[in-house]
């Protein structure tokens, strides 16, 4: 699974699962789940899909084996919304269990089979998702599975826990003019008289049932293939010339991964399908979900997400969840912290190592920020970084195996789990087979305490002894606060590392590597006969670490041409950039801004200009505006805006109307709102009606008024309501700030004639409306409101507040 951490899912809710302790790390196999049979194969039919209903009619083969001896009755998951219409043995409803029972009581190994038919309706969304056009365009009639963590039981009984797996037919008869897409293999798609096709997929290797997908719209197949396995895309019709520029790396990309992880594509085919209202990608096997978010040609130049993140991220699950499956949802880095590993290991291999630091360099600053929110350790029942620190530290894992003992490991976790679950301890066990390495004391600090080390570096140049000596204290504290119940997750002390130290000289470059172990080391370095030109701690970045290290900006200036590790360049471009009065620093950092070898590092020298005076940071900016690379000119435009002053404002407006980049013009709406008062309210209402991908152009402006409190654009804000999402949330900003003219507005679209632009109004009091302003003005509405669907949205988020504001003292 893939979310995109938008806007709208960073105000999501916090996982409240039950808390683990340190001292019980061990026992995250506590959180599996028992049953007393296997499950094995489940024929699962549907048929007449009723979109204003919500139903369908449903019919589920099930065999299973015994596990036990004398075994009378099967327990299954099955939403209490599945009505049963007729069963082969006698049955009785719990609530969202259904319990079948034997007509005699089972040997252990038994086999056991029962057909269940009946009537399902679901509540859209948990299961199964309905969508009907709304009038709005690109968004056709459609049906969307969505199993992940345990929801596929409301539209098939069955046993919804991934450490069970089964094999499987789904066979959907689906209206005319519709598409069933599915797992596995197409046995066949037949055509009935009234139009209706009936298709028949088959997963025939086993897999989990929390990856039993079903989609059903109207699709056109883009087909390819790696190898002799059909590798399909499915789109909608009017999204066909873009499939296959975006989707035509796939093959390459299962190539690679089948080489890195020497176990070749293990499904029957590969299909991806987009759907609408998705929350980024679903890894269900050999059927993955996508949001239907096709970037155009044009789009390339500001490497999308989709590409860069979600087609390999997903991709890499066939391997990393699919056939090796997480064995309870507390080890479930296993699944997301490979998916999000892999991504970067492809880029690497495809375009070298400062690819895949790029990519980890952008995974370092989501789990810094994550971990700033709340510390948990990865391998965690409800853990919130399973996706960054998952990435990270098997980042570091390869780092301090090599790579041929790292994928070696990974192989031998793959053979050794195959079409089966595995645990965190699994993995460990797998790189001790693989190598004889016996790595616990890694498992430890990395994946069941929580935390990084935050390094204070000192550094001494003796010339008489040739030594630097340099002084390593851990800084991080063990301060996270323990629950009700008095369980909490520690920080170690210490972590245990090696690191490597490079001393820069005008005789060459010494290395030394050393063992940090304690909460304060000494290294010392020999044989260092000049005096240092730069000192690199941590050489190569091998350490998930925070570092404060005081140093000459020349020692920096000199990293920064020199070292060619990413995340080092930008941990030294923040160094100088909080030396805004050192002209060493500002031509250091413009010369990196300009001339640095990889993209990313002049996007962070670009950005970090913006803190020197003009006079020299503008010489450099413009020439990183006519950098081939559009993140360049985009940072170069940003920090034009925080620059200020009458030739940052030209060149903004030069950006705006010149640049071909949509992200790059984006930053300039932001740029020329700062810095041109004037000029401001022309350039908004130009980006609001500019058309781009994701509304990025569109965004920019919504936020620019947002921030400056523009009331003068209510107007223009409000005739976009009906298109952009982002809308109504600017509407709310303003109303927050004080502008009844704006909370008036809003209130009006509450009874809007379009359900989707009710149910914007709603979300926009709920995530930017302050709740003191907000509910009163909904109270006093809500007699008024036309539609009942709004009412009870309305309602149950002034419950919801209600509920919250008991909670809070
Ligand atoms: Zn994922």
């Amino acid at each position: 699974m893939r979310p995109l951490f938008s806007l709208f899912l960073t105000f999501g809710a916090a996982t409240s699962l039950a808390a683990q302790t340190n001292a019980e790390r061990m026992s995250n196999d506590r959180y599996t789940r028992s049953h007393d049979y296997d499950l094995v194969h489940q024929r699962i039919e549907l048929s007449n899909f009723n979109w204003d209903s919500t139903s369908f009619d449903g019919k589920v083969a099930t065999t299973l084996v015994a596990r036990r001896a004398g075994l009378d009755s099967v327990v299954l998951d099955a939403g209490a919304k599945l009505v049963l219409k007729s069963a082969t043995l006698r049955t009785a409803r719990h609530g969202d269990t259904l319990v079948v029972y034997l007509a005699r009581p089972a040997a252990f190994g038994d086999t056991v089979r029962f057909a269940l038919s009946y009537h399902g309706v679901v509540e859209s969304g948990r299961g199964l998702t309905y969508i009907d056009t709304e009038g709005r365009p690109h968004r056709p009639r459609q049906i969307w599975s969505q199993g992940e963590d345990n929801n596929n039981h409301f539209w098939f009984p069955t046993y919804d826990f991934p450490n069970d797996k089964m094999t499987w037919d789904v066979v959907a008869t689906v209206p005319r003019g519709m598409t069933a897409v599915s797992n596995g293999r197409l046995i066949s798609d037949v055509v009935a008289k009234d139009g209706s096709s009936t298709f028949t997929w088959r997963q025939d290797k086993p897999s989990a049932t929390y990856l039993v997908s079903l989609i059903v719209a109207p699709l056109v197949k883009i087909h390819d293939t790696w190898r002799a396995v059909p590798v399909d895309y499915y789109v909608y019709r009017e999204d066909s010339a873009l499939a296959r520029p975006l989707y035509k790396i796939t093959p390459d990309m299962i190539d690679t991964y089948s080489r890195l992880t020497g176990i070749d594509y293990p499904w029957a085919k590969y299909a991806q399908t987009t759907v609408a209202d998705f929350f980024g990608g679903m890894e269900n096997v050999s059927a993955t979900t996508l949001v239907d978010w096709l970037p155009g040609l044009r789009n390339y130049q500001d490497r999308p997400w989709y590409p860069w993140i979600l087609i390999p991220h997903e991709l890499s699950h066939q391997w990393f969840g699919d056939y090796v499956t997480t064995e309870n949802w507390a080890n479930m880095w296993l699944n997301e912290g490979f998916a999000e590993f892999m991504p970067g290991q492809y880029w690497g291999q495809k375009l070298g190592s400062h690819a895949e630091q790029d990519y980890l360099l952008d995974e370092y600053d989501q789990f810094m920020q994550i971990d700033q929110d709340r510390r948990m350790p990865v391998a965690a029942l409800g853990s919130n970084n399973i996706y960054p620190k998952g990435a990270l530290v098997l980042e570091m894992l390869k780092h301090s195996l090599g790579d041929q003992r790292f994928w070696a490991s990974v192989h031998r976790y793959l053979v050794d789990h195959a079409f089966d679950n595995a645990t965190t301890d699994d993995l460990r066990q797998a790189v001790l087979d693989a190598t004889g390495e016996n790595l616990d004391w890694f498992w430890d600090q990395w994946l069941y305490q929580a935390g990084y080390p935050e390094f204070a570096v000192t550094a001494k140049y003796d010339s008489s002894a040739a030594t630097l000596t340099l002084v390593v204290r851990q800084s991080q504290q063990d301060s996270s606060k323990a629950d009700s119940t008095g369980l909490r997750y520690t920080t170690p002390a210490a972590f245990r590392m090696p690191v490597t130290v490079r001393v820069g000289t005008a005789a060459g470059d010494v290395t030394a590597r050393a063992q940090l172990s304690r909460r304060q080391d000494t290294i010392v370095v020999r044989d260092v006969k000049h005096a240092p030109t730069m000192v690199i701690f941590d050489d190569g970045n091998a350490i998930l670490k925070q570092l404060t290290f005081d140093q000459p900006t020349a020692w920096l200036a000199t990293q920064l041409e020199r070292d060619p590790d990413l995340w080092n360049r930008h941990w030294v471009i923040a160094q100088l950039g909080q030396r805004p009065a050192d002209t060493a620093a500002a031509v250091a950092v413009a010369k990196a801004a300009t001339g640095a070898d990889y993209f990313l590092t002049r996007v962070g020298a670009a950005k970090a200009l913006a803190a020197f005076p003009a006079s020299g940071a503008l010489p450099a900016l413009q020439v990183a505006l006519k950098d081939t690379s559009a993140q360049v000119r985009a940072a170069a435009v940003e920090a034009l805006g925080d620059l200020g002053g009458a030739q940052a404002a030209a060149l903004a407006r030069q950006a705006w109307t010149g640049d071909s980049s949509d992200a790059v013009r984006a930053a300039a709406v932001v740029a020329v709102a700062q810095t041109d008062s004037v000029g401001r309210g022309r350039v908004i209402v130009q980006a609001l009606r500019t058309p781009s991908y994701r509304d990025a152009v569109q965004n920019s402006a919504y936020r620019a008024i947002a921030r400056a409190g523009d009331t003068t654009m209510i107007d223009s804000v409000d005739a976009h309501v009906g298109e952009h999402r982002f809308a109504p949330h600017v509407l709310a900003a303003l109303a927050s700030r004080g502008s009844a003219r704006a909370l008036g507005l809003l209130v009006k679209h509450l009874s809007d004639e379009r359900a989707y632009v009710r149910r914007w109004a709603v979300e926009s009091f709920a995530f930017t409306l302050r709740r003191d302003l907000a509910q009163p003005t909904l109270q006093a509405a809500r007699a008024g409101l036309k539609f009942a669907d709004t009412r009870q949205a309305v309602d149950e988020l002034l419950q919801e507040w209600q509920k919250e504001g008991k909670k809070s003292p």
